[in-house]
């Protein structure tokens, strides 16, 4: 790894490949990422949902260059993380990835004003021309009222708005935000998503927000699902911010294997074993206890 890659060019994505991460205490290994693969592409915003424990944390901790995979490859906005030295680092939190924290206090100083907070940012990142910056994160953000105000006396969604206008202090290229709505009520969750979308759209900053909350999808175009550790569906949208018009898809890996979703599973009583059936243009996925084939079964083109 030479110089950092040129942050205002056109490489913004995110490119995880069979990422595993193993933590290892008292003995016990919990494998926190098991083979994930991802995709962002430059400007995309994309949502990444799973139940707690699924390995959201894991992966943005991966990504933003501050735990290391125990296995496979991730790369962001051109930079490989597996390979990288302590000085590629630090150039990497300065100017590609802006964070918010699921944990509140890590996002914000609680005796700095909100104008200070940003501009420490800036600082620590070397931006020039600070003032100008801010001003312009403080249009982006709405954050003119609360300037001059530390943390804990501006409203949940001010401060998290904060968060996010420090996430962005630096200009960077990819934007990774853990729970951005975690402690936020529906109101103000879904006016932190819209700002999240309208600075997604305005800076082309590429965002992956991470949240056990599956309502996130209704305001971002894809959504990728985890489960224990794995990308497993995705919601397409073609127009985000309405709720209809989603198409779901499963990912099939490189193996051609796939992750069906837990409701299918439920409904259909699927377990251990299932058969297939090739059809034309589709695959049907049917009981393995079924002994008998149905005559829809016959078959492999007959799907009238
Ligand atoms: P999520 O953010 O989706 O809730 P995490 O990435 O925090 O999930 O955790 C995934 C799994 O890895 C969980 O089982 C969690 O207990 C485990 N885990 C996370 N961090 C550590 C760690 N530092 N040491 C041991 N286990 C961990
Ligand atoms: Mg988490």
């Amino acid at each position: 790894m030479t110089d950092m890659p040129d942050v205002s060019g056109r490489d913004r994505s995110i490119r995880c490949r069979e990422l595993v991460r193993i933590f290892t205490a008292d003995d016990v290994e919990v494998q926190a990422l098991q083979g994930l693969d991802l995709d962002v592409a430059s400007g995309e915003l994309v949502a990444l949902v799973g139940a707690s424990g699924s390995g959201k944390s894991t992966l943005l901790g991966i990504l933003s260059a501050l735990d290391r995979p125990t296995a496979g490859s991730a790369t962001v906005a051109g930079v490989d993380l597996t390979t990288m030295n302590r000085r590629t680092r630090l150039q990497y939190h300065r100017r590609v990835v802006g964070f918010v924290w699921q944990q509140t206090e890590r996002n914000l100083v609680p005796y700095l004003t909100i104008a200070d907070n940003v501009l420490l940012a800036m600082q620590l990142g070397r931006t020039p021309d600070r003032s100008a910056r801010l001003g312009e994160l403080v249009d982006l953000l709405e954050l003119g009222d609360v300037l001059d105000r530390r943390p804990g006396d501006v409203s949940g969604g001010q401060r998290q708005r904060a968060a996010v206008a420090v996430g962005l202090a630096n200009d960077p290229a990819v934007l990774l935000a853990d729970e951005p709505t975690g402690e936020l009520d529906e109101a103000t969750s879904t006016r932190l998503l819209e700002t999240l979308r309208t600075v997604n759209r305005e800076t082309g900053t590429t965002t992956l927000i991470v949240t056990h909350d599956a309502a996130v999808s209704d305001h971002v175009g894809r959504t990728v699902r985890i489960r224990d550790g794995r990308t497993a569906t995705e919601t397409l949208r073609s127009t985000a911010g309405t709720t209809g018009d989603a198409r779901e898809y499963a990912l099939v890996d490189r193996a051609g294997r796939l992750q069906l979703p837990r409701e299918y599973v439920d409904r259909l009583g699927l377990q251990d074993r299932v058969r297939l059936a090739l059809r034309s243009d589709h695959v049907g996925v049917y009981r393995g206890d079924h002994d008998q084939p149905t005559t829809n079964d016959r078959t492999e083109h007959d799907d009238a």
